[in-house]
């Protein structure tokens, strides 16, 4: 298969990402709500609090209800990737946009959902470093370098991988040859 044929397939526009940041943060519109009603009972006033307080009730409700949202994509996100990964009984080389393809999970998110499990111990897997492929049931002996700096997050255009004896991404200590990280899977 040509990877033009990826192009016009659909992918759910859910997104996978932590959904503690967002409940912890509808926690803290609840606090707040609930204590201005004790302010207003008491009578005590802090910045007017007891007066418009109770407003936050409403942002509370909404941050987290899409905190629980988030939660549930995250659930199914995993779900779907576990049983494509049962379905290959969790061995063999498969390519990550297979993979992506078959769950409808765009490849980015399916390697998250992927990290994650792997953490959680649930699964085993080692990317190829000539192909970029999943290899299944494969463990990876992770050996970070000491001159890794973590990466910011949102990165504008690739890091600058060439003449580097690790990968910028992950810190994994690189052999010689390959193109592709055995940890994370970046191309390098
Ligand atoms: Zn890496």
């Amino acid at each position: 298969m040509s990877s033009d044929s990826y192009k016009n397939r659909y992918y759910s526009k859910q997104k996978y990402e932590a959904a503690i940041e967002t409940l912890g943060c509808g926690f803290v519109f609840l606090f707040v709500a609930i204590l201005s009603l004790f302010f207003l009972a008491f009578n005590f006033d802090f910045i007017g609090l007891k007066s418009w307080g109770y407003w936050l009730f409403i942002p509370a409700f909404f941050i987290m209800l899409g905190g629980v949202q988030q939660y549930y994509t995250n659930n199914k996100f995993q779900k779907a990737v576990r049983v494509a990964i049962l379905d290959r009984s969790n061995q063999g080389a498969h390519k990550l946009e297979d993979i992506a393809l078959e769950v409808g999970i765009k490849p980015r998110d399916v390697l998250k959902v992927l990290i994650d499990l792997r953490q959680k111990g649930f699964i085993k897997y080692r990317f190829n470093s000539e192909t970029g492929e999943i290899i299944l049931g494969e463990k990876v002996a992770y050996v970070k370098s000491e001159e890794y700096v973590v990466p910011p997050k949102k990165l504008s255009e690739p890091l600058e991988t060439a003449g580097k004896g690790y990968c910028v991404y992950c810190g994994h200590q690189l052999p010689s040859e390959g193109n592709f990280c055995e940890n994370c899977g970046s191309k390098i």
